[in-house]
């Protein structure tokens, strides 16, 4: 296997666009694709302050490294957001690599901590409980990383979504009908006390990013979260890679239909405002944010 560009040996096959690349035009693509996602979406205007997400995950690893490379240099800040749900035998594993990749590029970092912000850790919220740990997480952490990066005065948040992430969460809000919260996945949407977020890697194949990782050297915590199989992401996931193996560019022009689609009906979304929540204040679209809602049933 060659690549397609220069005839070295090559390490990636990317069927999808016809191509083989070796590993430093591997290296120079990622990290083009990634610069031409910023600025199709506008994602980084001068004098940011971003705050990357970083689990210490393969996804956010690269992100950080792809960024500091790419924007270093220019009139951008670079910081760490680290969130520590409190998952038990998982998550302080890939902590200990989220402050080893910071340290090592130079940027600071902070943590922040459910059992910090709300009073319990992940694991005691889902304890004995019917419900889908994937819910509270998910709700926890977005409110836990608007806070931080406010504290730390960050302009924009960037997390590691990759186009797997992408095209599986289209592909779920597809399944339930949910049209509200699909287009909530329009990259940057300004509202007032919520630090906009973008996703540079979201046009990216996660196995894409797990070699890049790799390439650069850098090492990730590889290990699966415990309650990742309870959802129907899961499920979902695998469906999309058996459709991808068959029909190689599967996840793509599923995000390039959504794109699409969300083209003709963003009007109608973008003009919904978000109030404060009467509790803590964050944005929200009820009176109370779904944060303290979740809160309020785990005290109740
Ligand atoms: Fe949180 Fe679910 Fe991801 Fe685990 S798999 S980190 S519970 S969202
Ligand atoms: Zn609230």
């Amino acid at each position: 296997m060659i690549c397609s560009k220069c005839g070295d040996p090559a390490i990636v096959s990317q069927r999808y666009r016809g191509q083989r690349l070796c590993q430093s035009h591997f290296i120079e693509d990622f990290e083009s694709r990634v610069r031409e996602t910023m600025r199709k979406y506008d994602m980084v205007k001068d004098g940011e302050r971003i705050a990357v997400a970083v689990s210490g995950g393969k996804d956010s690893t690269a992100l950080l490294l792809c960024l500091h490379k790419i924007l270093g240099g220019r009139d951008k800040e670079l910081v760490a957001i680290t969130v520590d749900e409190g998952i038990a035998g998982y998550r302080d594993d890939t902590i200990t690599s989220a402050r080893a990749i910071a340290a090592n590029l130079g940027i600071k970092q902070e943590i922040v901590s459910f059992r910090d912000e709300y009073g319990y850790d992940l694991d005691d919220m889902v304890q004995g409980k019917e419900v889908a740990p994937c819910t509270f997480c998910g709700v926890f952490r977005k409110k836990s990383l608007n806070l931080m990066a406010k504290r730390m005065g960050a302009t924009l948040v960037a997390t590691g979504h990759n186009l797997d992430d992408e095209a599986q969460s289209i592909m779920m809000n597809y399944l339930k009908g949910d049209i509200e919260r699909l287009m909530r996945f329009r990259p940057r949407k300004v509202q007032p006390g919520l630090v906009p977020r973008v996703k540079p890697l979201r046009e990216i194949l996660e196995k894409e990013i797990a070699l890049y990782c790799m390439v650069n050297g850098v090492f990730t915590e590889s290990r699966e979260c415990p309650y990742a199989s309870l959802s129907l992401r899961a499920d979902v996931r695998d469906m999309m890679n058996d459709l991808e193996s068959l029909f190689p560019g599967t996840k793509q022009s599923t995000l390039q239909g959504f794109e699409k689609i969300a083209e003709i009906k963003l009007g109608n979304w973008t003009k919904i405002d978000l109030a404060s929540c009467r509790i803590c204040g964050e944005p929200c679209v009820k009176e109370i944010c779904k944060a303290c809602e979740l809160c309020k049933r785990l005290k109740g």
